[in-house]
């Protein structure tokens, strides 16, 4: 069996993707931006999720740059693209999130293209599909998020504009190589990496009460480990291809007020500096996202948000990762 080459091999979703496909038996190529800074710290993720890395060879490739690329695909069948910029804080040049993602993809597609690969799965985000207001605030694949949207942030701009591109490109020279898009929600659930990105820094944030108003907010939540598992089955199912998946929990959104009562209710003292205080202002309207497609075409069985939430928490504490308690 050929290998399969995961891109941004160093984060939060790839480390759990990377894992679940070594213990599956599968060789797996992975791209990270510099090996050096990188591959101890995937190798030692990868090995905390169950799997020998004794499989997992990890290669240099920046999506800014052609260099490596051809390399990275060699002998590749499938490929998940996973890596794409995801900012800390609000870039001033939109074009910081914008370019890497874009062009990005279009250097990742093309060379799986050009080298004979049968498959491309794509991560993109909710963010390519609900961030222009509807009336009825009911999302399903069938919607796209306007990149032109007054106001819209940087990096849910960058997702749409990627994964239109990855589709324009399909359209007039993807060869041979199918696509398939995989459109997670707010990825929460436990961390292997312990180089915590974004996602996984909120949980943080709200354990260490350094977040101290919880925005007014709702967002759809998915388990790091369901959109890995959602990966693997659009890169197996025949007619997966051309198709695009949105990956939710089992249940409705969560309002930041939501994943603090629930962090509370179930960690009980060392949950004491999650914050209760919401920011003023009106209360938003619930948005309803549909996960049936997955359900239905690929028997995806997310997990329910709650586990998610908790098992995130419990994963910064086993790993020595959360503020001592005062
Ligand atoms: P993450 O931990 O920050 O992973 C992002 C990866 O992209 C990192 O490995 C990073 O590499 C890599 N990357 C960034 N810029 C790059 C560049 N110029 N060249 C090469 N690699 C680059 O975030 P994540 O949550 O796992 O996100 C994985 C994917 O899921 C992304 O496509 C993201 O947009 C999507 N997604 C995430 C969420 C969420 O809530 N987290 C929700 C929906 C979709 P370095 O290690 O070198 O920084």
């Amino acid at each position: 069996m050929s290998k399969v080459l995961v891109t941004g091999g160093s984060g939060y979703l790839a480390t759990q993707l990377i894992a679940a496909l070594l213990r599956e038996g599968r060789e797996v190529r992975a791209t990270v931006r510099s090996t050096a800074a990188r591959e101890a710290g995937l190798r030692a993720a990868v090995r905390r999720g169950g799997a020998d890395d004794a499989g997992l060879e990890v290669v240099a490739a920046d999506l800014m740059a052609d260099d490596g690329w051809p390399a990275a695909l060699a002998g590749c069948d499938e490929v998940h693209h996973v890596a794409s910029p995801i900012p800390a804080t609000r870039p001033e040049d939109p074009d910081e999130l914008i370019v890497p993602a874009r062009e990005g993809v279009l250097r990742v597609l093309r060379a799986a293209r050009d080298a004979g690969a049968r498959r491309t799965v794509l991560t993109s985000s909710f963010a390519a599909i609900g961030y222009t207001p509807k009336p009825d605030a009911d999302y399903t694949e069938d919607d796209w998020t306007d990149p032109d949207t007054p106001g819209l942030a940087p990096y849910p701009r960058s997702k749409a504009i990627a994964e239109r591109a990855a589709w324009d490109l399909m359209e007039r020279e993807g060869g041979g190589l199918e696509l398939v898009v995989v459109n997670p929600t707010f990825i929460l659930g436990p961390t292997l990496t312990t180089d915590l990105r974004m996602s996984a820094q909120l949980v943080k944030s709200m354990l260490d009460g350094t977040l101290s108003v919880l925005p007014r907010q709702y967002f759809g939540v998915a388990d790091v480990r369901d959109v890995a598992d959602l990966h693997l089955r659009a890169m197996a199912a025949p007619d997966a291809a051309g198709r695009r998946f949105l990956a939710l929990a089992d249940g409705p959104t969560m309002s930041f007020r939501d994943v603090a009562e629930t962090l509370r209710r179930r960690l009980g003292g060392w949950a004491a500096r999650v914050p209760t205080r919401e920011a003023p202002g009106e209360e938003p309207r619930r948005p309803v996202i549909h996960n049936d497609r997955a359900r239905k075409e690929l028997g995806w069985t997310p997990r329910p948000a709650e586990t998610t939430i908790v098992e995130a928490a419990e994963s910064l504490r086993d790993l020595g990762l959360l503020a001592p308690m005062a």
